[in-house]
């Protein structure tokens, strides 16, 4: 695996007909991130993962400054799934003096509410690291299900000729889901965050039963106080979403409700996905 730095050298690199499959991120690794690097290694010639920590998408009262780091880890790690090239480059490479130019889809409800400005960076970022890589499909996690839906926004509304593939959420084995963000919990803390998971399963129950699956989660919050939870629907595909606040870490979750048969290409792999 090559680890690059600039524009003009993973140009260099990708030059020629290759697929290639791009996993955008901000690193500390984790099965999450993992499972992403695998599925575009299964489907692509060359598997590309961007490292950046983008700074346009943290608010100021968010953690930018403590948010995780561990390169040489994530190398291993990412080398050992089969990545070819991973693409660290610094801010000044991203964003130089005097940057001006920002995508702003107009995203509202849950995290489009909760986070103003974040899926403008978000969306900044990846239609650059679209532009620099140029790959015919990039890798999405289904746990950041409203950015992926931003995204597929961007891609159709733009035109860019790109497939978006979206990735089930891998989850410890009690449920919580993977995030680089869990590094921040405590060990009690940890032990209080699995309300959110669980509370969305009892609004996934309660929605099988016909019931409101919202006013079920709200109560199986144990206590958590929820920045929201919200129906959304993404291209047609129904999840249950919450956000809430444990200790200082801020940790989102979903789980799909309803995805109807013409939009079950939207999770790309629904025959792996949490559907079953
Ligand atoms: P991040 O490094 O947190 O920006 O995440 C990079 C990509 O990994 C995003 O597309 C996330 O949605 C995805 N991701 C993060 N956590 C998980 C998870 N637990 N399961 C699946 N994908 C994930």
């Amino acid at each position: 695996m090559k680890t690059l730095r600039t524009i003009r050298e993973i140009r260099r690199e990708l030059a020629g007909g290759a697929r290639v499959g791009l996993v955008p991120t901000m690193g500390a690794f984790h099965e999450g991130h993992l499972a992403l690097f695998r599925a575009a290694r299964e489907d692509c010639d060359t598997v590309v993962v961007s490292l950046f920590v983008n700074p346009t998408q943290f608010g100021t009262n968010d953690d930018l400054s403590r948010y995780p780091r561990d390169e040489a880890h994530d190398a291993k790690l990412a080398e050992a799934a089969g990545v070819d090239v991973l693409f660290a480059p610094s801010v000044e490479e991203m964003y130089p003096d005097g940057y001006a130019t920002w995508v702003d889809v107009e995203e509202t409800g849950a995290e489009g509410t909760a986070r103003p400005g974040h899926f403008r960076g978000v969306a900044t970022v990846c239609l650059k690291l679209f532009n620099i890589a140029r790959p015919q499909v990039a890798y999405f996690g289904q746990k950041d299900a409203q950015q992926a839906a931003v995204l597929r926004r961007m891609i159709r509304e733009l035109n860019i000729e790109l497939d978006l593939r979206v990735v089930p959420t891998v989850r410890d084995v009690d449920g919580l889901a993977l995030s680089s963000r869990n590094a921040y919990l405590s060990e009690e803390e940890r032990h209080e965050a699995l309300a959110l998971p669980r509370a969305l399963e009892a609004g996934r129950a309660a929605h099988v039963e016909g019931s409101d699956p919202v006013a079920a989660a709200r109560a199986a919050l144990n206590g958590l106080e929820p920045e929201y939870v919200e129906l959304l629907d993404l291209d047609g595909v129904t999840l249950l979403a919450a956000a809430a606040r444990v200790g200082s870490t801020r940790l989102i979750d979903n789980v799909i409700l309803e995805v109807p048969r013409q939009a079950s290409a939207w999770l790309g792999r629904a025959d792996q996905g949490e559907l079953t």
